[in-house]
């Protein structure tokens, strides 16, 4: 599904360039639920956009799906991200002004899908996270955990094979982000690759594979099965988080 190789990337600021990723190379199946962990700026977002076709990277080679993603144009690049990615954001990213429902619907609207239908489709995912009754509030009348949930359902509705998730739990206090971490458990299982960012131990930890990213490379990656290990190795962090 995803296979990166030695993929690097610089930010270019006027005189100064900062080289965030020096070599990953990572290969991601169909149906795993991945989660990326790192210090703060170690370049968790850049590698997830750089996935979601949302950044260019300047060497290596990245495929998705058997296509390699280089220089593509942004048409091209829109057209397999519209058609394979779905992505869920730490701030939520809804429209203030449309409900639960519209908000769900605006992939479907982009594609042309007329009102009723789309909104029709809408109310599925919307009871597919435990919203259905939400669905005509809009964004200020809901909790955050209801709001990452009609996220959620937002992102599923184009059907894609992969939901890319930026610090998804990142706003949401412990219980929220379990609840969330149960509907992305829940989404994985019908066989969608889940790859997610965060900087906490214990969501990381409900995920299959840990890719751990540091100095611009990936320090290791830990599978489900070596948790334990993992779990010792974090537990200082984890008894002060
Ligand atoms: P993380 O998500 O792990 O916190 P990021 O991928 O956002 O890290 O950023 C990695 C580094 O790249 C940081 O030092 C950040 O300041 C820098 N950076 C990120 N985006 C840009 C940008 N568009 N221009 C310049 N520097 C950037
Ligand atoms: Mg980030």
């Amino acid at each position: 599904m995803i296979s990166i190789n030695n993929v690097h990337k610089s930010y270019v600021t006027g005189h100064n360039s900062l080289h965030v990723l020096k070599g990953i190379d990572l290969d991601i199946e169909q149906g795993e639920f991945v989660s990326i962990m790192g210090s703060s700026g170690s370049g968790k977002s850049t590698l997830l956009n750089i996935l979601g076709i949302l950044d260019n990277y300047d060497e290596g080679s990245y495929y998705l799906n058997g296509s390699l993603v280089k220089d593509m144009s942004e048409k091209k690049a829109a057209q397999l991200r519209n058609e394979l990615v779905g992505f869920v954001f730490q701030s939520f990213n809804l429209i203030s002004f449309k409900n639960a429902m519209e908000n769900v619907a605006l992939p479907l609207y982009y594609q042309g899908v007329p009102r009723k239908k789309r909104n029709k489709i809408a109310m599925e995912y919307l009871e597919k996270v435990g919203l259905l009754e939400w669905a005509t509030h809009l964004p200020s009348e809901m909790s955050g955990g209801q709001k990452q949930r009609v996220a959620i359902a937002r992102s599923l509705i184009s059907q894609p094979k992969i939901i890319l998730a930026d610090e998804p739990t990142g706003a949401l206090d412990t219980s929220t982000s379990y609840e969330v971490m149960e509907i992305l458990k829940e989404i994985n299982k019908d066989g969608i690759t889940i790859i997610l960012v965060t900087h906490e131990h214990d969501i990381a930890a409900m995920t299959q594979k840990i890719v751990h990213l540091k100095d611009g490379g990936i320090d290791q990656i830990i599978m489900n099965g070596d948790l334990k290990q993992f779990k010792s190795q974090y537990a200082k962090q984890l008894e002060t988080a």
